[in-house]
């Protein structure tokens, strides 16, 4: 019953690239040249105006509220007050090298994270993760004072001006001699960063080559958790920086 089937579905309409075009109706009288008249009114709406209910909502969630997972911080959007401090943060069952706490969401996804690289037998664990503002104010410091001003301001953020104040980011190593350097990009726990944190919500928050926007060197080693849903966009718009993808000014340094 082929023949059938498929007169069928050239009489609803459905057979239209590889089918024939069906010949004239013999009920329906030849076009008189005179314009249609008004659409029929039960004829359904063309849908080109309705809104694609998979683009991504970029308000979701706050970019300027520090509590908000998808706050951005730069050298020209300090926390606020700058003084912040979150009031969820709980250390990560990982190991860890000093036991620094990470805000409950981001903690969870760290765990589960960290748990997935062992699946693949990779090594991962924290380095550095949540600083607070008195803690960011030595470190900061002492970039000053080893290394001058404008080196320590390509390195360690001001206070108030770090992601590791959001207990949202983490510094990552693995099991090489690469820790908190370059090298780390090519590394079993850096590659598998790369290709996996996304998945997990985190994005690699300082790539290489967006320092004019991020104001920060290549960090291949320190990600930022944003959530699932906004990682997972920035790879699949093969978008950087979060700057970028919220049409952000760049803050390559700050405004004074
Ligand atoms: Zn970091």
């Amino acid at each position: 019953m082929v023949g059938f089937a498929a007169a069928s579905l050239l009489a609803a309409g459905l057979l239209t690239s590889c089918a024939p075009e069906p010949g004239p109706d013999p009920s329906t009288p030849e076009p008189s040249g005179k314009p249609s008249p008004t659409p029929d009114a039960e004829s359904p709406a063309p849908e080109t105006s309705a809104p694609d209910a998979n683009a991504f909502d970029k308000t979701a969630y706050s970019i300027d509220d520090s509590d908000s997972i998808w706050v951005i911080v730069n050298k020209l959007r300090p926390l606020n007050p700058q003084s912040y401090a979150p009031t969820d943060l709980v250390v990560p069952n990982v190991a860890s090298t000093n036991g620094q706490p990470l805000r409950a969401v981001a903690a969870t996804a760290t765990e589960e994270m960290v748990a997935a690289a062992a699946a693949d037998g990779v090594a991962l664990h924290i380095v550095s993760a949540y600083r607070d503002y008195d803690t960011q104010v030595s470190v900061y410091g002492s970039f000053v004072a080893n290394q001058g001003q404008a080196y320590a301001d390509t390195t360690s953020a001001r206070p108030g001006h770090s992601e590791h104040q959001t207990g949202l980011t983490a510094d990552f190593g693995g099991d090489d001699d690469c820790t908190l350097d370059t090298c780390f990009a090519d590394t079993a726990a850096g590659t598998w960063l790369q290709k996996r944190a996304a998945e997990f919500g985190f994005t690699m928050r300082y790539p290489d080559g967006a320092e004019g926007t991020t104001g920060y060197h290549f960090e291949p080693w320190h990600y930022r958790y944003v959530g699932v849903a906004l990682a997972q966009e920035l790879r699949a718009q093969d978008v950087a920086t979060l700057e970028e993808f919220f049409g952000l000014q760049a803050a390559p340094d700050y405004a004074g």
